[in-house]
């Protein structure tokens, strides 16, 4: 039986541009796989100062070319006007109409900030340049972004990126479920009623995972990390743990009214479907 049709919900696979024909290949293979789940959408990410900007594209297309619904991210730091302008444009020209709008962060040695500051300005730009041409995902933080000087500024800065005309939010990826509730309930307590999709990151390598939640401040909760590290170099172990982990907290977040969940896959299909035919969706 098909459930995920009557499921209510938004499901999606993120993955990010391969820059290698072998990665390319490898891609189609993992989308023909994922799309057998029947997911929403699938995203793409974009190198912040537009450093995949060709490749997000291509990644788009080919995606869609395969027959599945997909959109691309875009992100202002480092851009001009012009730039993203230009890049709007190509995206609607080739019939895109879904996006995921972000600031990005600065690479590394890249003196310039841009034009934009902030991912609210981007929205904004985006509604005036394009009105109500693109649907509009933005990024929430329920254990708040790394660079917000408190959780309450960060919660009234998403709140900005809604009011410029974000559509829903995809979150970054936590292990704490009640860090989501709470977050979703603060925003509720302001008015704020568009959707917020919890970002999901299926556990592989540990390694992996622990520089990523370094770089972007995502916790991974002691007794996790203290289970992962034990585990060393066993990976069916590390994968097993992680399964039970990731599909325990994807249950607490659908019982308790998540709308969806959006997987940051790593362009590998088999942990992501692994969790989703679990589930059950
Ligand atoms: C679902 C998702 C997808 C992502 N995809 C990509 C991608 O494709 N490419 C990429 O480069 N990165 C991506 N990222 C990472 C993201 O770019 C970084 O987390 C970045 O540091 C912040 O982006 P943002 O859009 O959330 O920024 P913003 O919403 O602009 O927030 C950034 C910081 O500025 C603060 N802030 C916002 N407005 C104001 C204001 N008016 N005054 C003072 N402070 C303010 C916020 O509190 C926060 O601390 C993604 C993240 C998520 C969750």
């Amino acid at each position: 039986m098909d459930t995920h049709k009557n499921l209510q919900g938004t499901f999606s696979f993120e993955f990010f541009p391969p820059n290698t024909p072998a990665g390319v290949e490898k891609l189609r293979l993992t989308t023909r796989h994922l799309a057998g789940l029947k997911p929403a959408f699938f995203s793409v990410t974009f190198g912040a100062g537009g450093s995949t900007r060709e490749r997000t594209l291509g990644t788009v297309l080919d995606i869609r070319a395969q027959g599945y619904p997909a959109a691309p991210h875009i992100s202002c730091i480092a851009s001009t006007r012009d730039s993203v302008r230009e890049m709007l444009d190509r995206y609607r020209q080739s019939g895109i109409r879904h996006l995921v709008a972000l600031r990005g962060d600065l690479p590394s040695g890249l003196a310039t900030a841009g034009e934009f500051r902030y991912a609210s300005e981007l929205v904004a730009f985006i509604r005036k340049e394009f009105g109500q041409q693109f649907r509009i995902e933005v990024a929430a933080y329920p254990e708040y972004h790394p660079q917000a000087r408190s959780a309450q500024e960060d919660l009234a800065n998403f709140r900005r990126k809604v009011e410029a005309g974000a559509d829903s939010a995809i979150t970054q990826y936590f292990y704490n479920a009640d860090a989501y509730f709470h977050f979703v309930d603060q925003c509720a307590a302001m008015g704020i009623t568009i959707p917020i999709v919890p970002g999901i990151m299926p556990i592989g390598r540990f390694s992996q995972l622990a520089r990523f939640s370094d770089a972007c401040g995502a916790e991974i909760p002691r007794w996790i990390r203290k289970k992962l590290e034990g585990y060393v170099d066993d990976t069916a172990s590390i994968r097993a743990f992680g399964l039970d982990v990731v599909c325990r907290l994807c249950e607490k977040l659908l019982a308790n009214g998540a709308p969806g969940l959006h997987f940051y896959t790593l362009n590998q299909a088999e942990l992501s479907a692994a969790i989703w035919q679990r589930l059950g969706l």
